[in-house]
C-alpha cells in the first residue's frame, strides 16, 4: 500500500514537472544570449563593461546550461518550429556574439566545443582582420573559416561599418546590409539571411528593407523573450545580454526573469 501511494505521488510530481516545462516553452519562447567579448581584459571604456565576460565565467555559464539540459538550436530550427510537426528540444537556446572579436576565436570557440554547443557570430565586415578605431582586435577570415568548417559557428551579417540603420537613407541602409553580406559570401562562401542590427536600432523603414532583401531573421539587443508564432516574429527577435555578473548560480534566474 505504502509503495502504491509513493508511486502515485511520484507520478503526479513527474506529470506536474512536465506540464511546467511545456507551459514555460509556450509562453516564453527561446532565450537568445548576446555576448560580445570573452576575455580577462579590462574594458577600455567603463561604460562598456557589460560587453566583457571572462573566459572562466563564460565556461561556468555554459556549464550551467549544459547541466540543466539545455541544447543550442539554429535559427532554421527555430523557423521550422512554427510549423506544426517540428518539435524543438524542451530546453532550447541560441548563443550569439556581436562584432567579430578575436577572443571569440581564441577563447569562446574552444569552450563552445567543450559543451558541444553552437553559436552565431555577427560580422561587421569592415573590421574583420583589422583593428578598428577603438583598437580592439578582430578575427580574420582564415580563423572564421576554421570556425565555420568545425560546424560550431555560423555567421550573421552585422552590417558593413556598424552604423545606426534607423538614421540612414535607403541607399545607405542597402549599402550597409549588402556590402557585408557580399564580403561574407566572397570570403566564407555562405550567404546569410540573418541580420544582427547594430546597437539593436531599427525602424519601420529599416524593417521593410530587411524583409525586401530576403532576410529571414533579424535581431535587436535586449528585451523580453517573446514566443515565435509567425515568420514575422523572426524579424523582430530580442536577446538577453549576458554579462560578467552572470554565473553558474544565477544564469537560470536571468532567463526566468526575461520569460515573464
Ligand atoms: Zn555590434
Amino acid at each position: 500500500m505504502k509503495t502504491k501511494i509513493t508511486i502515485i505521488i511520484i507520478s503526479t510530481m513527474l506529470l506536474l514537472a512536465n506540464l511546467t516545462i511545456l507551459h514555460s516553452k509556450e509562453v516564453g519562447g527561446i532565450p537568445i544570449f548576446m555576448y560580445h567579448m570573452i576575455t580577462d581584459d579590462t574594458p577600455k571604456n567603463p561604460n562598456s563593461e557589460y560587453l566583457y565576460v571572462s573566459p572562466e565565467n563564460f565556461d561556468m555559464q555554459l556549464k550551467k546550461m549544459h547541466d540543466s539540459g539545455y541544447k543550442t538550436i539554429t535559427f532554421d530550427e527555430l523557423s521550422k518550429s512554427i510549423e506544426k510537426d517540428f518539435k524543438l528540444p524542451d530546453k532550447s537556446f541560441i548563443i550569439t556574439f556581436d562584432d567579430g572579436y578575436l577572443n571569440n576565436y581564441t577563447e569562446a570557440f574552444p569552450i563552445l566545443k567543450k559543451y558541444d554547443y553552437t553559436a552565431y557570430i555577427g560580422i561587421t565586415s569592415k573590421v574583420i582582420g583589422d583593428p578598428d578605431i577603438y583598437e580592439l582586435e578582430y578575427f580574420n577570415y582564415d580563423q572564421a573559416k576554421e570556425m565555420l568548417e568545425s560546424g560550431v559557428i555560423k555567421f550573421t551579417n552585422h552590417t558593413y561599418s556598424h552604423k545606426d540603420l534607423s538614421k540612414l537613407s535607403e541607399e545607405e541602409i542597402l549599402f550597409q546590409i549588402t556590402k557585408s553580406r557580399e564580403d561574407i559570401y566572397n570570403n566564407l562562401g555562405v550567404y546569410t539571411d540573418v541580420l544582427t542590427l547594430p546597437f539593436g536600432y531599427t525602424s519601420q523603414r529599416v524593417q521593410k528593407i530587411i524583409k525586401d532583401e530576403g532576410y529571414k531573421v533579424s535581431m535587436r539587443t535586449t528585451g523580453k523573450i517573446k514566443p515565435v508564432k509567425t515568420k514575422e516574429d523572426l524579424l523582430a527577435l530580442y536577446r538577453i545580454t549576458i554579462t560578467n555578473e552572470h554565473n553558474y548560480n544565477n544564469i537560470l534566474d536571468l532567463i526566468n526573469s526575461k520569460l515573464k
